[in-house]
């Protein structure tokens, strides 16, 4: 009998891992942004219009591309982040899957330029479903900058299923967001058709934060601090008496990447317990340092979802930090909420 199996192309492999990797505009935003500050860039702008269904651009300071590697980005599995497995047990970068480039270029036209320190001239790259369409030699920054056309040009179904504008649009301010919020080193700037969303200068991370809740925020915020030979946990709580009744101001860091948990988002309740009102939500800005190779990243590729070897440990340092730091500003005493 005839074999029946074949290995898909490339292009199609790619487009099939892209439904993962991007899921809409914002995705691509998480994904640019995360490579340019893996390149070192200090000044990251990205511009967008209309929420990302027509341009997103991405445009950075950082180390750039040769003429070589301006080319094999857009391979799938092509990294520069890690070489062999044991890497992965001390991630320092953002990314490490060598998908990302991959998966928007076989789902959307794009175009990269990106010059190198030390180089006169740079690169430009012209790609359309996974192919490469023009490569020149260009005078351009140094640096790197990516722009993304007609994303979901070539699969009717995600395109259709795009949100509107608005809804699209406050997912990669999100996204923004949550990196702003791991980088408060870093200058970022987000722009939508052409008007300025926000211009964040470098910053020490109260500042951060605040530029990003507002300023009245500031006097609400209380910090945490706690250190064992196993994890750092840093950041600020907000105030109970500014519990909301939305979960809009909750963010958790490991290594300054976000992710979510609800294991932990349940420890920070439980320290928040009494003091807040029923249905109402406790603000926090969580940051925990820690041993790369005791935290899988790897669990999807996203990298959203995280997996900690010593859970159930921080768990309850978090619980005990965020109890002491709140009873240091004397709103320890419960207040009895009829339940
Ligand atoms: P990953 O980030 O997992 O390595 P990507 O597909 O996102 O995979 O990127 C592939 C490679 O392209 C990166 O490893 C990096 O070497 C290079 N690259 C991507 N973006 C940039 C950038 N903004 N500046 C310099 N190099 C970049
Ligand atoms: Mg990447």
């Amino acid at each position: 009998m005839q074999s029946i199996i074949s290995v898909l192309p490339d292009h199609i492999a790619n487009q099939i891992a892209a439904g993962e990797v991007i899921q809409r505009p914002a995705s691509v935003v998480k994904e640019l942004v995360e490579n340019a500050i893996d390149a070192g860039a200090e000044k990251i702008q990205v511009h967008i219009k209309d929420a990302g269904k027509t341009l997103i651009q991405v445009i950075d300071d950082g180390k750039g591309m040769n003429v070589k590697d301006a080319e094999l980005c857009f391979l799938r599995h092509a990294t520069s982040k890690i070489h062999s497995a044991d890497d992965l047990f001390a991630l320092q970068t953002k990314g490490f899957r060598g998908e990302a480039l991959a998966s928007i270029a076989a789902i959307a036209h794009v175009i990269l330029q990106t010059r190198q320190e030390g180089t006169d001239t740079g690169t430009r790259v012209l790609v359309e479903g996974s192919q490469v369409i023009e490569q020149e030699e260009v005078v351009c920054d140094k640096g790197t900058s990516f722009e993304v056309k007609n994303l979901f040009y070539n699969v009717p179904a995600r395109r259709n299923f795009l949100k509107s504008n608005d809804v699209e649009f406050r997912h990669i301010k999100d996204e923004f967001e949550r990196i702003a919020l791991a980088h408060p080193n870093i200058h970022l700037i987000l722009t939508h058709n052409g008007t300025e969303v926000y211009n964040l200068r470098s910053v020490v991370l109260r500042k951060r934060i605040v530029d990003i809740i507002g300023d009245r925020q500031n006097e609400r915020l209380v910090p945490i601090h706690e250190e064992t030979t196993i994890v750092r946990v840093s950041g600020y709580v907000v105030k109970p008496e500014y519990a909301k009744k939305t979960r809009g101001e909750q963010f958790l860091f490991v290594n300054n990447r976000y992710f979510r948990d609800g294991y932990f988002n349940n420890a920070v309740n439980r320290a928040f317990e009494g003091l807040i009102q029923p249905k109402t939500y406790p603000g926090y800005f969580l940051y925990f340092e820690i041993d790369p190779a005791k935290i899988d990243v790897n669990v999807h590729p996203t990298k959203t979802e995280i997996k900690f070897e010593e859970d159930k440990y921080i768990y309850s340092i978090l619980i005990s930090s965020i109890r002491q730091a709140l009873g240091k500003y004397n709103i320890a005493p419960t207040l009895d909420f009829e339940r």
